[in-house]
């Protein structure tokens, strides 16, 4: 059962317990209750509403811890694209374009002497979209053939708290662009989510079936995912 509280959705889980117990998941700060079967939805709601100042200070707190350290974008530096990891070189060229590629285990990276982190970040994340941008081409077309969808529009964006968002009413999907670091087999899992929006707009028991239908291991996938970046 989802209840809506503001615009938090909070999932409530019956199970086989004495008391409510209320937990704010990382990374995205999902709120989650456990409640004894004997009680109704109505003491769900009560409880919530006790606790609504504790749910917000939590969700703060889970939202606002580093999901990883902060990279400086020099050479040595550990860089991931679809789940392979790769090492950061940096070579500073005074001729010619900027450019990335791989070469073995390494990301090369062309950049001027004298550029900041800033456009260093900038120049390895113009490289990741087009990379995520082929991945999702691929992926969106495969799985709206497959589930029967007639053609999405999707766009990619940096977002701080969501792998991706969809809005149903107008067939547009957004994806992060954090995704071109994770495994193919994780990106899979956020456009089938995302696709699925399109049925169920929210995460209740008929959504979870329907992507059960769609991707049976979908529930690994999402821990894989939110455990990629963090292990990174
Ligand atoms: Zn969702």
């Amino acid at each position: 059962m989802i209840i809506r509280i503001e615009d938090i959705e909070i999932e409530v889980e019956r199970k086989l317990i004495r008391s409510m117990r209320l937990s704010v998941y990382p990374p995205d700060a999902r709120v989650h209750l456990s409640m004894p079967f004997f009680l109704r939805e109505e003491d769900a709601r009560l409880f919530l509403h006790k606790k609504w100042a504790w749910i917000c200070r939590n969700r703060e707190q889970v939202l606002q811890r580093p999901r990883k350290p902060q990279k400086e974008y020099i050479s040595g530096e550990c860089h991931c694209l679809f789940g392979t990891r790769y090492i950061l070189h940096i070579e500073p060229v005074t001729v010619g374009v900027n450019s990335v590629g791989i070469h073995e285990d390494m990301i090369i990276m062309h950049c001027r002497p004298y550029a900041t982190v800033e456009n260093r970040k900038k120049q390895l994340q113009e490289w990741y979209r087009t990379h995520l941008q082929a991945m999702l081409a691929e992926l969106v077309n495969k799985w709206c053939a497959r589930l029967g969808e007639a053609p999405v529009e999707w766009r990619i964006r940096q977002m701080k708290t969501e792998w991706g968002s969809c809005t149903a009413c107008k067939r547009h999907l957004v994806f992060n662009l954090e995704l071109a670091r994770v495994p193919v087999d994780c990106i899979e899992y956020v456009v089938v989510h995302e696709l699925t929006h399109l049925a169920v707009q929210n995460h209740g028991p008929a959504f979870k079936a329907l992507m059960t239908q769609r991707l049976p291991n979908w529930k690994l996938l999402r821990k894989q995912l939110n455990e990629f970046l963090i292990a990174q």
